[in-house]
């Protein structure tokens, strides 16, 4: 499996599969699985082909002619095919010998979109590649296969070209050798890998095609879950900075201070984090909860129960406003509590240190120097303050908040970040709930806790689609609703997918996926509308602008200004997507909402009805009902459960997007698996690589699967190492 294509195949097709399909070797090109399969019999009429289609037509040749272009340079070729029912048109540009080739009564396979073409909308192919039926009597066997598979394929390499290919390997190839032992094979009933190849690729029985993807999917399964399951062995089996609880500690003062009664679900979440922090081996734990759910508090609790121990704790933020806030929010709940160092400060104080990209040289120096010597017993910072040398006096527990962007390899990172040879604890927080496929996979280093109820006194939030294409006075009736929160003492958002100016690309701009969509219009943008909005329906408000590229210091500006009622109105990008928490603020208005994806959308409206108001969310789009873009601002409209929700955006998203921006890309990893429609496949893989790694950590007793595993671990590897 490990054999270069070039020993099997010509030297054009091994440098093509190589260079556009990163195909090289026969393993690769065999797990370069068939996209769907395509039954010859359906395939054939002509009489069925609609305009717009790609398809494939098996016909035969009944004349074909060249002539000079009329207007232009160059040459035109008609070719006119049949297939038995009906004839259909062929053009091709600037094939001269084409008619000697495509000579009457000569059998081919032909692929193409299908256009319409003149007064009559008469259907043709142009430009189709084709490949013909009559070589040797071993490849048209090849093609008149009742069943015929369809490869991911490019320009150079279509399908049948591939199909070749891999029937060629197959020709040369011995036997593969089975990663999955005959135990696991036969508890499940799956076929052996080299008949699940044969069949996946060359085989005329779906049932069997199906059984044979099923084969292939526990590869993948096992691959990532093994993986996975050392990974949590190994985490869990080293030794943990030890917090014992301690009365009388920094925890209890908090608690006998705290201004509100805890949900039952942040006092039980808060014992077994209590339990595990004063375990032997660290905690690896996600915490999820509803935005607004209280995850703060459970966070801070945990910390200081660290603290007492005379360790350090740390709290990541995905970006620098939400760093600042969270300084700023935990240091008012800490009080006197918080200010170690400073007059008015409670005897056991803590100091609170807040580490960012745009602090000036000296606070970072001195920030640095108090991480270090221990001063600072709470260290907030952003994500990518890991990617930095920060040295901790002695750290015992790692914090990271809103983390759906953040990959099993940087907690990996974190995790080796402790003194004297243990691993901090780490306790992970995400608004974003998570499907179960998705936590098995992509958190399938951590064991979860959810806090599923709000604190009470909440406000309800509604959501509302505002179709500006259809309605375009509505739009007049949302600023105008702004104008009236503003007069009775609210605050709103208004958020759009572009920061506009000198737009730099990849700058916290709506979710890739959703994007794109219209491509005519770009994207509505911080920078136009607030001025527009300044001399036109909010004149006379106070305006603020938030974006990722201002300087750290004014979005920090910015943000107090908000929080403080200065600003009647943010208009901002998405940097305002997580964590932000100015309960007075009642109205968000999305504009170009399609842009932004369905969680993403649920994670922005959280922002509002945190307080004792009701919270209002405007959708605003220009895309017509019955869109797909509208049906997805129809189902964030719909409800506000966002397991719903989430669910909902793993059917609508490529999964290789999920794995890939969460994770460090298992794209090549995961090919048949689906984190849709496998959940129990991936489930019961979970299981037996569990016990698997439990019985034997080293898999030495099971090399085919210690293989499977290894290969995933390298390409991740490859990837995480080419991003940093
Ligand atoms: P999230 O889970 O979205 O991070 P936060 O931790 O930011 O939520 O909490 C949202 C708000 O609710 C904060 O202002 C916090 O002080 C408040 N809060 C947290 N727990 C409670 C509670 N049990 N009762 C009342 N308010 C609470
Ligand atoms: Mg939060």
């Amino acid at each position: 499996m490990d054999d270069a294509l070039d020993r099997v195949l010509d030297a054009r097709s091994a440098t093509l599969l190589a260079g556009q399909l990163d195909v090289h070797t026969v393993g690769d090109l065999l797990r370069h699985y068939p996209r769907r399969y395509a039954d010859q019999g359906q395939l054939t009429p002509i009489a069925d082909l609609a305009a717009g289609e790609d398809v494939t037509v098996v016909a035969e040749v009944r004349k074909c002619g060249s002539r000079r272009m009329q207007r232009k340079n160059g040459t035109i070729q008609h070719a006119v095919i049949w297939d038995g029912t009906r004839e259909l048109d062929l053009t091709f540009f600037n094939q001269r010998h084409l008619p000697e080739v495509l000579t009457p009564g000569r059998k081919a396979l032909f692929a193409g979109r299908v256009t319409r073409y003149g007064k009559a909308r008469t259907l043709q192919l142009t430009h189709p590649r084709y490949q013909l039926l009559d070589g040797d009597a071993d490849q048209l066997a090849e093609f008149a296969r009742p069943l015929i598979p369809v490869y991911p394929a490019t320009k150079d390499l279509p399908s049948w070209t591939i199909q070749l290919c891999v029937r060629q390997v197959f020709d040369v190839l011995d036997d593969p050798t089975d990663p999955l032992p005959p135990s696991l094979r036969a508890a499940h009933r799956l076929p052996e890998l080299g008949a699940a190849l044969r069949a996946v690729h060359r085989c005329d029985d779906r049932a069997q095609i199906a059984t044979a993807q099923r084969r292939l999917k526990w590869d993948e399964a096992m691959a990532v879950q093994l993986t996975l399951a050392r990974r949590r062995q190994e985490a869990s089996s080293r030794p943990a900075p030890a917090c014992p609880r301690r009365d009388g500690g920094l925890a209890a003062a908090f608690d006998s201070v705290l201004p509100f009664t805890l949900t039952a679900g942040q006092r039980e979440v808060g014992e077994l984090l209590a339990a595990e922090l004063a375990g032997e081996h660290p905690m690896n734990r996600l915490l999820q909860g509803e935005v607004g759910s209280g995850k703060t508090v459970v966070a801070l609790r945990a910390m200081l129960r660290v603290l007492d121990a005379g360790r350090q704790a740390v709290l990541l933020a995905p970006t620098e406003v939400l760093a600042a806030q969270h300084a700023r929010s935990l240091r008012a709940m800490l009080g006197e509590h918080g200010r170690a160092g400073e007059l008015g400060s409670a005897e056991q104080a803590t100091r609170i240190v807040l580490l960012t990209g745009s602090l000036p040289a000296r606070d970072r120096k001195r920030a640095l120097l108090d991480v270090a010597s221990g001063a600072a017993g709470i260290v907030v910072g952003t994500h990518a303050l890991i990617q930095d040398r920060v040295s901790f006096a002695d750290l015992g527990l790692v914090v990271v908040d809103e983390q759906h962007r953040f990959g099993v390899e940087q907690r990996d990172a974190l995790r080796a970040r402790a003194a004297d040879g243990t691993s901090p604890h780490v306790l992970v927080m995400t608004a974003t709930p998570i499907p179960r496929t998705v936590a098995m996979t992509v958190y399938g280093d951590l064991e979860v806790s959810a806090l599923r109820e709000l604190p009470s006194g909440r406000s309800p939030i509604s959501t509302t689609v505002v179709p500006v294409g259809e309605k375009p006075g509505w739009l007049d009736r949302v600023w105008r609703r702004i104008t009236e929160e503003v007069a009775a003492g609210r605050q709103a958002y208004v958020v759009c997918p572009r920061i506009g100016g000198a737009d730099a690309v990849g700058e916290d701009t709506a979710d890739e996926d959703a994007a794109g969509e219209d491509g005519e219009r770009p994207p509505l943008a911080v920078l136009d509308l607030a001025p527009r909005l300044e001399e036109g329906p909010l004149a006379g408000l106070r305006l603020g602008v938030l974006h990722g590229r201002l300087p750290g210091a004014d979005k920090d500006a910015v943000m107090r200004s908000f929080t403080a009622g200065e600003i009647d109105v943010l208009v901002a990008t998405t940097v305002i997507e997580v964590g932000v928490d100015v309960p007075n603020a009642t109205v968000m208005v999305i504009m170009d909402a399609q842009r932004f994806g369905v969680s993403q959308l649920h994670q922005l409206r959280g922002r509002v009805g945190r307080g004792s108001h009701p919270g209002l969310c405007l959708l605003v789009t220009d895309f017509p009902e019955g869109s797909t873009a509208r049906e997805r601002l129809g189902a964030v409209a719909a409800t506000t459960d966002g397991f719903e929700l989430a669910q909902r955006d793993l059917e609508l998203r490529h999964e290789g997007d999920v794995l890939g921006a969460v994770q460090s890309g298992r794209r090549s990893g995961l090919k048949l698996l689906s984190l849709l429609r496998d959940a129990d496949l991936i489930g019961q893989a979970r299981e037996t690589a569990q016990r698997l790694v439990a019985a034997d950590p080293g898999l030495t007793g099971h090399p085919g699967l210690a293989r499977l595993a290894a290969d995933l671990l390298d390409e991740e590897r490859a990837r995480f190492l080419q991003k940093i």
